[in-house]
């Protein structure tokens, strides 16, 4: 038995141990006193046997326990106890002092390392099932509690008693890269909190990994998961803190259902995180019951990737071409490419399922290659026709760290013989954040070529128009949110208003998107802003339509109310 397992099995029976080893410690004290008295007295060996007891008791019961026995220790064999029984000859004070002395060093020294060594053991089994840095329930801890579940047949009312369900980070390698892993268990300590004050204080929440948490609840009603869910997604709206910055998590939530423990708990914990990845395709908490159906749901999604790859090889990747007018003149001179995947089987797969997902492999660099290679091939292609027209191609924030990016779209641009005052590159001012540092840098090689930098989605993050000032940057483009009920809503039309006119206080363009109403054309018109693009003016369109459409305009878009 190992001393771990020793004291393991010391605290499991920690009662019954105490209650059977007090009386017996006590009657090994009266039986030493009986040998020495039958033996002679104090002066012969047998009176060292106290030892025993003493550290029994200290190795059992700690600091404590060996002090007081063997204070009694010392008394039992103190003044009553002549050293010699013939004579009945007293002991000297100082001689049961000086033992009981003796007796209580050993007995507190034992004690105080016997209590050292459970409490490092215990720090060690505690370690092994905690996270060091959050203080958190770990995945083994997860695992061992999934493991205790019942593996019975759950009773009919409780379809699905058990439900894990796994929150995880989504732009945790943004956050590491820009803050560090402190930063990463500052935001994960910080759910953890929440969602233990907005739970019953007794929910263990477990880290399973640097950017994930987990719940085990019991659960069987679908209606509380999917509350639940919403609950947990409202208690993840408001920034994180971390030392004086306000960060924001992007939480993907996945829940596994089962009703009894028939696979290893590993495998549970791994249905959830592949639950979490379908929610952050779906952008929305993903529930799963546990069968077979909803295995292949997941495994063709983990397949997206694959069949991704080969849509760039087979020719199944397209652009689409969507209009941005000049609101002064109704000059077409500006389209955004937005790519269109039609898959031979599956039909056509919006580009909102397979980017995030192309985002976090390196598969997205091939993609924004083929994009820019083949808007610039339309330019091209339209130049020759007599249509100039300047073609904007959404990029990504992994683009920016791709060292040989700006290479690339130097190569790119030569290959179709263009300069950049052909190219507009589309970034989110999140992707701007990752690390603005490298950002700054790539961007101003990029502007050197001529190349205009705008930002999409302009008003869904974090960040101001100054601090966008100082990004070498001259487009935003207000999010459609902003702009869809324009029409309908004073705030909406103050926010654009303000917009627009302090971008141009900077020397910025403005760029609208989402216009789907003529209303919201006009007001867009006399708010100043410079650029619209939308459903109502046209939808995105393959290259051919896209000219027809323009030739049929004659270059110009003359909105009904402009007639
Ligand atoms: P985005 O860059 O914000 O693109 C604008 C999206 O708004 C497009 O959706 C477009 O079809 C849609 N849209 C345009 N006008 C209207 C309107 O009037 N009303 C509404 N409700 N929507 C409008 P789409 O094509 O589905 O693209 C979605 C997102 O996928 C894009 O958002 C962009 O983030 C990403 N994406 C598309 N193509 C590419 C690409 O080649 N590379 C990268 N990295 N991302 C891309
Ligand atoms: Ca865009
Ligand atoms: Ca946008």
């Amino acid at each position: 038995m190992s001393i771990s397992t020793f004291y393991r099995w010391v605290d499991q029976h920690k009662r019954r141990i105490q209650t059977l080893a007090t009386p017996l410690i006590l009657t090994f004290m009266i039986a030493v006193y009986f040998i020495v008295i039958n033996t002679g007295g104090i002066k012969y060996v047998f009176s060292h046997s106290m030892y025993l007891p003493i550290v029994f008791s200290a190795v059992l019961f700690g600091a404590l326990g060996g002090f007081t026995t063997a204070i009694i220790g010392g008394l039992i064999l103190g003044p009553f106890v002549p050293i010699d029984t013939l004579t009945g000859e007293a002991q000297l004070t100082i001689n049961w002092v000086f033992r009981m002395g003796f007796f209580v060093l050993i007995g507190t020294t034992v004690g105080l390392a016997s209590d050292g060594i459970r409490s490092y053991i215990k720090h060690l089994r505690w370690s092994v099932r905690h996270d060091n840095a959050s203080y958190l329930p770990n995945r083994f801890a997860l695992e061992a509690d999934i493991k205790a579940l019942s593996t019975g047949e759950p009773k009919k009312e409780e379809k699905y008693p058990y439900c894990l369900t796994l929150i995880s980070l989504a732009n945790s390698k943004e956050i590491e890269t820009s803050f560090g892993m402190t930063a990463l268990d500052h935001i994960l300590m910080q759910m953890s909190s929440r969602i233990k004050k907005e739970t019953q204080a007794e929910t263990v929440v477990y880290r399973t990994s640097s950017d994930q948490l987990c719940l085990l609840l019991k659960e069987s009603k679908e209606l509380e998961i999917k509350n639940f869910c919403k609950r947990l997604r409202k208690y993840f709206q408001e920034p994180f803190r971390f030392n004086a910055l306000q960060l924001h998590g992007d939480i993907q939530i996945g829940v596994v259902k089962f009703d009894r423990i028939l696979q290893s708990p590993s495998y549970y914990i791994q249905k959830a995180s592949a639950a979490a990845l379908q929610a952050e395709i779906a952008n929305a908490p993903n529930i799963l019951e546990l069968n077979h159906g909803s295995d292949s749901a997941i495994v063709e999604n983990i397949e997206l990737l694959g069949r991704l790859k080969e849509a760039l090889d087979s020719k199944q990747l397209k652009l689409h071409y969507q209009p941005k007018i000049d609101l002064n003149t109704g000059a077409i001179k500006h389209a955004e490419a937005l790519m269109r995947w039609h898959h031979p089987t599956l039909g056509a797969i919006p580009p909102t399922k397979f980017i995030p997902r192309a985002e976090r492999s390196t598969l997205i660099n091939r993609l924004t290659e083929f994009a820019i290679d083949e808007a610039l091939r339309q330019v091209v292609r339209w130049k020759k026709v007599g249509f100039s027209l300047k073609v904007a191609v959404n990029i990504s924030a992994q683009n920016l760290t791709q060292p040989s990016f700006v290479y690339q779209v130097m190569t790119l641009l030569n290959k179709h013989g263009l300069d950049g005052s052909s190219l507009e590159l589309e970034l989110t001012e999140n992707s701007l954040m990752h690390n603005v540092n490298n950002a700054i840098e790539v961007l101003t090689k990029l502007t050197k070529l001529g190349i205009v930098v705008s930002i999409d989605d302009f008003g869904t993050g974090y960040s101001s128009l100054q601090y966008l000032q100082k990004l070498p940057v001259s487009i935003i483009k207000i999010d459609k949110s902003f702009i869809l009920n324009l029409a309908t809503d004073d705030g909406s039309r103050y926010i654009v208003d303000a917009a627009v006119n302090l971008a141009h206080k900077i020397d910025m363009k403005v760029v609208a998107e989402g216009v789907e109403d003529q209303q919201s054309l006009n007001i867009l018109k006399e708010i100043g802003c410079d650029y619209a693009q939308g459903f109502f003016i046209s939808h995105p369109l393959p290259a051919s339509d896209f000219a027809k459409w323009r030739t049929q305009l004659g270059g110009v878009y003359h909105s009904p109310s402009a007639d």
